[in-house]
């Protein structure tokens, strides 16, 4: 349900707020610290993301509160399937992208950003944003009947200080929070929203860096990856990776294990991988659909990397959409179309031996 909230920004360019992750270099120069990019920018200029502007020397982030989309969402659909199955959450978009995929699906929203556009085309698309306060977020997810807030649609980190004075509103009101995003943060970043966000649903394109600049033009792999294991290590997020396995880009048997390799080893077994089937999207149109079969073989290499929850995605009706126990494949959640159609935990564990399914936010019925 896309949005038909009535507030739109109209004549306003843009709601500015001081950016709180930024060094003053010399000259009025600016050091951004929020993603991984650290872009240097020079006053009156724009960051990567066209969403951070240096300002007289003052980084300005210029979607604070900006919503290009929002929709009230099955947790499912994100993917997370271990955290809080068969909820809903209200899910919010901004503007802007720290990466430029070339094969992104919400383009519209992801690479356009204030300062990217003329005077007339950032007015259409400032247009068609409504102006949601953190607190308003809050309230509008439960009045919603939602359990949860999550940031998603265009990369939520470059939403930052927005999301973390939401995601600190959305605690306290008993929601749970998470981030849809493709974990390019800092440290710094991450730390600032840790204390108040409790699933990382994350983007992991490729285990090379030559993967990483072709589909993404991205160098950083290495610190993207720290980020993820901090998120999961130090802050004890719900984790959650999806590859979306693009033919003749990332569909080799070495990328493939590349990936399962690492969120075995540096995540853990129990962290559930979504190998998903690409859609032709932008510059890789001329692209066919994945393969099931390819779909089939990821799923096979994460096993054998010992990944014990390894999904199919995109592909209606597979096997691979529901929850199995990996001690004896009793099958303990069945999906369909992005939905819950049956839980058959026993106190959080497999009815059949008792093996326990580590998934966090069962309802009590599936915990007692
Ligand atoms: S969020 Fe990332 S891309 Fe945007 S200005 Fe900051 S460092 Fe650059």
């Amino acid at each position: 349900m896309m949005s038909t909230h009535s507030t739109v920004f109209g004549e306003v360019d843009s709601p500015r707020h001081e950016a709180d992750l930024y060094d003053r270099l010399e000259n009025r120069r600016v050091q951004c610290n929020v993603c991984l990019r650290r872009c240097i920018v020079a006053d009156g200029r724009a960051g990567y993301c066209f969403t951070r502007r240096n300002e007289g020397g003052r980084m300005v982030t210029l979607i604070y509160g900006a919503v290009s989309t929002w929709s009230v969402a099955p947790i499912e659909i994100k993917p997370l399937y271990h955290f809080y199955p068969g909820s809903h959450a209200l899910s919010f978009g901004s503007f802007g992208c720290n990466f430029r995929c070339i094969g992104c699906q919400n383009w519209e929203i992801a690479h356009v950003g204030p300062t990217r556009l003329g005077v007339k085309e950032r007015r259409v698309t400032l247009d068609r944003a409504v102006r949601i306060s953190p607190a308003q977020s809050v309230e509008m997810a439960l009045r919603h009947g939602c359990q949860g807030l999550s940031w998603t649609y265009n990369e939520p980190a470059l939403w930052l200080e927005y999301a973390t004075e939401a995601a600190r509103l959305a605690k306290r009101r008993g929601l749970y929070t998470n981030f849809v995003t493709n974990g390019a943060l800092t440290p710094e970043a991450l730390d600032y929203i840790g204390p108040s966000l409790d699933g990382f649903r994350v983007d992991l394109k490729g285990s090379r860096s030559h993967t990483y600049r072709r589909l993404a033009n991205f160098r950083a792999l290495d610190e993207l990856l720290e980020t993820i294991e901090r998120a999961h290590r130090m802050w004890k997020m719900h984790v959650e990776v999806v590859t979306n396995v693009t033919p003749g880009y990332n569909d080799s048997k070495e990328e493939l294990h590349g990936i399962a390799r690492f969120i075995a080893t540096r995540l853990g077994p129990d962290v559930p991988w979504h190998v998903t089937r690409f859609v032709p999207h932008l510059r890789l149109s001329h692209l066919p659909l994945t393969p099931v079969g390819t779909l089939e073989v990821a799923c096979e290499i994460g096993r054998r990397e010992g990944l014990k929850y390894v999904y199919i995605g995109n592909v209606s009706g597979h096997p691979a959409n529901h929850t199995y126990c990996p001690e004896c494949g009793h099958r303990v959640i069945e999906r369909r179309v992005h939905g819950v159609v049956s839980i058959s935990l026993v106190k959080g564990r497999c009815p059949a031996c008792g093996t326990s399914i580590p998934i966090i936010g069962l309802s009590p019925m599936d915990v007692a």
